[in-house]
């Protein structure tokens, strides 16, 4: 498959965590089975990493984008550990492992066992401020509520209302389950983002019994276990950006920036042959020719590169819609605030009508993130919801930030250091039916010879899923390629 006397040659598109993930993990492959490979990964800007950015300034450590990734999903931690960060790695400060929701102004505390959408424990619901006594009665009845017959995927506002009624949607699932992928729950796909809830009513008939048993297992578990657990969000010592600094080092030979793709496709030359080989253009009018290509890119930017060669792929990449997000960073003196709210922070319902959708208190929630006495604390601006506030300018965006913060934590002082970092059409969103549209994605991909697929609008937006997505492309390019096929 090789050119004659030339290593085979595997280019990769798109420099986030999921296309340095297949970078790394090829030339993990190609030297344990001592195969001959050239790799080369194409970033069009001139950072890597994505949302994974790490700013350190006077003393902070300040995460303008993804700050954690969960410890349960094992591909991220293992790739830490591979690259040599197991040292890194820190757990979150469980003392404050907290989180706040916004009603009527004012920070009421989660009840304790609700599990992004559904509660484990009856006693707490029923203590809580955060329920009217209407919405509480209506959480009782959860167990009662026949299981859907259907097999079809729905919205989250539609499980979550059907199952736990209306307010258990506006005050916690909406801000909390939908909040992750920043998407409006009435289009989110339930069986693409929670499908542990789906399986969870038609194995058990009721969330709240099988949040109840899951609850049991892990207790059982953790007393059969010894040694250290990590908590369920970790991060590394020097800030989330550790671990594409380091895949950056290893892979600085691989690493083309300001690299920016415009076209793939197989080369004319290669019309006949059984394994073509696939030419890459760039926006300077270079052409790069790869045995195997990986897109890692955004999908509504790798749509227009496949529109020539693959039509049909092109059309349903360019069907995955994206939003867009902003964060603002402040750092304030810990006696900037009146009570400084013992927590990981706080989430905003839409029916809140304030203008940001969620705080967090990343010197809490990450031991080393600001020196002592100093509070580092984000907001999050956008998202499907909210979409107008992505046309707010820096400033308008700090004055929002700090308003909200002044209304709901009575934080008046001006904060000692600021920083807003935009990430426009950054958050896929898994609309309904979105498994299905992957699947057709696949099944068309598939069918190209050396060429898959990964990132984030694939099947998971999380960091450990985008490392398993780029690293099964890579395996799946590599075991084709060693193959012959
Ligand atoms: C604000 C924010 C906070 C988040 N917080 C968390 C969190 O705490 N924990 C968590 O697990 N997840 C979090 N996420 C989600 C997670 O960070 C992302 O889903 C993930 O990093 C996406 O990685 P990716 O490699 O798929 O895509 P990207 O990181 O977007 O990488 C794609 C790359 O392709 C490049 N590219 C685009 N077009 C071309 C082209 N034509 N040619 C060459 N290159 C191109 C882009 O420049 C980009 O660098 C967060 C996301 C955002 C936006």
């Amino acid at each position: 498959m090789a050119r004659s006397g030339q290593p085979p040659r595997v280019a990769i598109i798109g420099g986030g965590i999921a296309g340095l993930s297949a970078a790394y993990r090829l030339s993990e492959l190609a030297a344990a089975s001592e195969t001959p490979l050239e790799v080369a990964l194409f970033e069009a800007s001139d950072r890597l990493g994505g949302p994974l950015e790490t700013i350190r300034r006077d003393g902070f450590v300040i995460e303008t984008g993804a700050d954690s990734f969960l410890s349960e999903k094992p591909w991220a931690l293992q790739l830490a550990e591979r690259l040599g960060l197991r040292g890194e790695v820190i757990a979150t400060q469980e003392q404050y492992r907290k989180t706040y929701v916004v009603r009527e102004g004012r920070l009421v505390e989660l009840p304790e066992g609700f599990s992004l959408l559904a509660p484990t424990f009856i006693a707490p619901v029923l203590r809580s401020p955060l329920f009217s006594w209407r919405g509480k009665l209506r959480i009782l009845l959860e167990p009662l509520i026949p299981r859907r017959r259907e097999e079809s995927d729905e919205s989250l506002a539609r499980f979550v209302t059907r199952r736990l009624g209306r307010e258990v949607l506006e005050r916690i699932a909406q801000p909390l389950a939908g909040g992750i992928y920043t998407a409006d729950p009435e289009s989110l796909s339930i069986a693409a983002t929670m499908p542990r809830f789906v399986e969870m009513e038609r194995n058990k008939g009721s969330l709240v019994r099988g949040l109840r048993v899951a609850a049991h297992g892990r207790a059982a578990e953790a007393r059969g276990t010894s040694g250290a657990r990590w908590s369920l969000f970790v991060s590394f010592k020097g800030g989330i950006a550790a671990i594409i600094d380091a895949l950056a080092a290893r892979l600085a030979q691989s690493i083309h920036r300001r690299a920016r793709v415009i076209e793939l496709n197989q080369r004319p030359e290669d019309a006949d042959s059984v394994t073509p080989r696939w030419r890459i253009r760039f926006a300077d009018g270079a052409e790069f020719d790869a045995d195997a290509v990986v897109c890692a890119a955004p999908a509504y930017a790798l749509a227009p590169l496949l529109e020539a060669h693959h039509a049909q792929l092109a059309a349903a990449l360019a069907g995955i819609r994206y939003a867009s997000a902003a964060t603002v960073a402040m750092a304030f003196r810990t006696a900037d605030f009146p009570r400084l709210p013992r927590s990981f922070g706080f989430v905003v319902p839409i029916v809140e009508n304030r203008r940001i959708i969620a705080g967090s208190f990343s010197s809490l929630k990450f031991a080393g993130r600001a020196p002592d006495g100093m509070v580092l604390a984000r907001v999050f601006i956008g998202g499907a919801l909210q979409s107008e506030m992505m046309a707010l300018d820096e400033d308008a965006m700090i004055t929002a930030a700090r308003e909200e913060f002044a209304a709901l934590l009575g934080v008046a002082a001006k904060p000692a250091l600021v920083c807003v970092r935009r990430w426009p059409e950054s958050m896929p969103q898994y609309e309904v039916g979105h498994l299905e549209r992957v699947a057709a994605i696949e099944r068309e991909a598939g069918a190209l010879k050396g060429f898959a697929l990964a990132g984030a609008f694939m099947r998971g937006v999380g960091i450990p899923d985008c490392v398993h997505c780029g690293e099964a492309a890579a395996e799946a390019v590599f075991a084709a390629m060693t193959s012959g096929g």
